[in-house]
């Protein structure tokens, strides 16, 4: 009997309800009954003696009643005083009955199960499990550690108990029932058990284990679990890549004159690490298949001048390229630079954003499925139905990295004609570390520009207080005073755009007030976008000193001459936004600063992301810190909903792992590619389906 494809309603006492609760879990079939692993565990295999109890400790002790009284205070309670000879105990109860006080009767011997708390004078437990102890019956122990398991309303710890017990009864009748699915050669490599050795092990796991290993997950029959999890969804990811790299994608050249001229036109060189990246594309762009490439680079460090290297590669060839931005205002903003790069070319770069309405809306969609516009800047609108290409050959998406799979297959729709698939290049705005990247983005080949254009000093962080605020009113007047050009951010609670944008609105008018001879701009999110267009060109052309912005400028806006950065309630931010906001200044050659201004008091949380800020300017040693401070699950699991979604695996724990699972992917996918599929099934199931596609 296969596991897998068993459901749990042949187990007993399974009936609709437990079947309904246990779908809440996830549990359907026996086998991901069996994968539903105990988040903690009780040791009641052995007697505590209570001499050497602490508080926070659950264990089972062994006594005499000594002496058993209710007390009546604010609430009547009921005392029982044991002692095992080496010490004593009180059992507290709040909730009892005359028969209670009866069993617990001075001379008894008791057993109890529960958590000692520290009770004044003497160590207590509040409401334990208690058995008594006769002379015709002495209570067993257990014989190995008992599981707690994550559960749902309704179902009680013995239930699940009772239900994996039985499982694992047939998965001892017969080994086949969970296949094997690490390689011989991984399992030797790390001395694993097998998938129902650590299975069992991690269920009942025998007394001497240490506890606390167990809990973190970093026992090898957990860590074996993890590591076959990892190696599933990174092999599911490696499948996507090959099947997107078995369609057919247009080819471009290594170099041509467009590319060309417009190296030679732009104000700078690139950087030896932009050169590298710009490289390795070219290398990609040549093939007959589609690229499928993410270039991670901390902000600043000129990924977009890249971009517009590879749009022009595809603009040689013949074909379309599109640029999608996660913003209208950073849309905006790429339009405009890219009209300045391409104009001169005499090439059409048009705008497709979601507000775009009319008449204006209809010319762009001609303009593109004309092909007579041969770049296109856009957000999420660009992929809506009703946009048609010519002859779309490279999609560039900028500043994030939650480009999905279903995004990803469905280009092929949106691509040339004769069913080649555009190439793709993601950019991402948090940039992580390679091990993690090696993971989470299996599926793409990944390029990191690791330099800064030259010139940059790093931003310099300092925290205030807001009981400070005129004083750094004061510093925003100088500065502008002295020819520089400064952002002020409000934030506000995030679900409440309305708020944020009154905030904003707020600050500019005081601000405008206070700060005389001071040219002000406001942008935010409810503005118009031909509004929000003329305040940041405004702003970008120096006609204006003070931005008071919203979060709307988190991502991408890039005004080199912009040098201090104040944030307020800068205590709201996680990591990564903060990170992003900050990204907007230092990028000129003049000495930055950010002021991260916060409403006290501060949570430990808080405290800690103001501190990484003001520590270092590395983006990827603040994702690391993002992290580890809101785990993996917070920081990369929406990168498309239930694609990274672990239910062992942590991949901050078992970052160490990733490198072993790699080459565990190689290995299966040369020597055992028939475990690829039943991988795929057990960890994802039905999440990647490409056979539509
Ligand atoms: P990112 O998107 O990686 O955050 P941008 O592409 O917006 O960064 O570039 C940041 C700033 O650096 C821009 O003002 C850009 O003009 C400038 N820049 C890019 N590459 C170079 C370079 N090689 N030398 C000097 N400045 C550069
Ligand atoms: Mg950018």
């Amino acid at each position: 009997m296969a596991l897998d494809s068993t459901s749990v309603t042949t187990l007993k006492g399974v009936g609709p309800s437990m079947e309904a609760k246990l779908a809440k879990l996830g549990i359907h079939s026996l086998r991901e009954l069996l994968f539903h692993l105990p988040s903690r565990y009780q040791d009641r295999t052995r007697i505590t003696p209570i001499s050497t109890l602490r508080p926070g400790d659950n264990v089972v002790i062994e006594g005499e009643v000594q002496h058993t009284e209710i007390k009546f205070g604010k609430r009547r309670m009921l005392l029982s005083h044991i002692s095992d000879g080496g010490g004593s105990l009180t059992l507290r109860f709040f909730y009892f009955n005359s028969g209670q006080q009866n069993r617990l009767s001075t001379g008894r011997r008791v057993r109890c199960f529960g958590e000692i708390r520290g009770g004044g004078a003497t160590l207590e437990m509040i409401h334990p499990e208690i058995e008594l102890i006769s002379d015709s019956f002495s209570a067993t122990l257990e014989e190995s550690l008992t599981p707690i398991y994550p559960t749902t309303e309704g179902l009680q710890q013995p239930a699940i108990r009772k239900l994996v017990k039985q499982a694992l009864e047939l998965l001892q009748q017969s080994g086949e029932a969970l296949p094997e699915l690490l390689p011989p050669e991984t399992l030797l490599q790390h001395h694993y058990p097998t998938t129902a050795e650590a299975i069992q092990f991690i269920h009942y796991p025998p007394p001497e284990v240490s506890q606390v290993q167990l809990e973190k997950g970093v026992h090898p029959a957990q860590q074996r679990l993890a590591f076959e999890e990892l190696l599933a969804h990174q092999l599911s990811l490696r499948e996507l890549h090959s099947h997107i790299r078995q369609q057919g994608g247009p080819r471009f050249k290594r170099e041509g004159a467009l590319r060309q001229t417009f190296i030679q036109r732009l104000p700078y060189q690139l950087t030896g690490a932009q050169q590298r990246v710009v490289n390795e594309i070219n290398q990609d762009l040549i093939q007959p298949y589609p690229m499928q490439r993410l270039v991670q680079g901390d902000v600043g460090s000129g990924k977009t001048v890249v971009a517009a290297m590879a749009a022009l590669a595809a603009i040689e060839a013949g074909y379309q390229a599109v640029l999608m931005a996660p913003t209208e205002l950073l849309a905006e903003q790429h339009y405009r630079n890219f009209s300045d790069w391409l104009a001169p070319l005499d090439l059409q770069v048009s705008l497709l954003a979601s507000k775009l309405k009319g008449k204006k809306r209809q010319q762009t969609l001609v303009d593109l499925e004309s092909g007579s516009s041969q770049m296109i800047v856009g957000t999420h609108a660009l992929f809506q139905e009703g946009v048609k290409f010519a002859h779309l050959g490279l999609v560039i998406v900028d500043e994030q990295h939650r480009f999905g799979v279903h995004q990803r297959l469905a280009l092929k729709e949106k691509g040339v004609a004769g069913g080649l698939m555009p190439h793709q290049l993601i950019m991402t705005a948090t940039p992580i570390p390679r091990t993690l990247a090696m993971s989470v983005f299996a599926d793409l080949d990944c390029s990191t520009i690791d330099e800064l254009p030259p010139g940059r000093s790093p931003v310099e962080t300092v925290v205030v207080p807001d009981s400070r605020r005129p004083e750094i009113i004061q510093r925003v007047h100088t500065a502008c005073q002295a020819g520089r050009q400064v952002y002020w951010v409000c934030t506000l609670i995030e679900e409440s755009d309305v708020l944020q944008c009154q905030a904003a609105q707020e600050a500019e008018t005081e601000l405008r007030e206070t700060l005389t001879g001071v040219r002000v701009g406001l942008v935010h999110g409810r503005m118009k976008p031909a509004e929000k267009e003329a305040v940041m060109s405004a702003f970008k052309r120096v006609e204006l000193d003070l931005l008071v912005a919203t979060t709307v400028i988190e991502v991408g806006v890039d005004v080199p001459n912009a040098s201090l950065m104040v944030i307020e309630n800068a205590e709201r931010l996680g990591l990564a936004q903060l990170h992003q906001l900050r990204g907007r200044v230092g990028r000129g050659s003049t000495k930055s600063s950010c002021v991260l201004m916060y409403h006290g008091p501060l949570s430990r949380l808080a405290k800690s992301r103001l501190s990484i800020m003001r520590e270092t300017n590395d983006g990827f040693l603040i994702a690391r810190r993002d992290l580890e401070i809101r785990g993996p699950g917070e920081v990369l699991g929406t990168r498309q909903t239930g694609e990274i979604a672990l239910q062992i695996a942590n991949l901050l724990r078992d970052e160490h792992l990733i490198p072993q699972v790699d080459s565990a992917c190689e290995l299966i996918q040369q020597r055992h590619p028939q475990l690829i599929q039943p991988l795929i099934q057990r960890w994802i199931g039905e999440g990647l389906r490409f056979a539509e596609v």
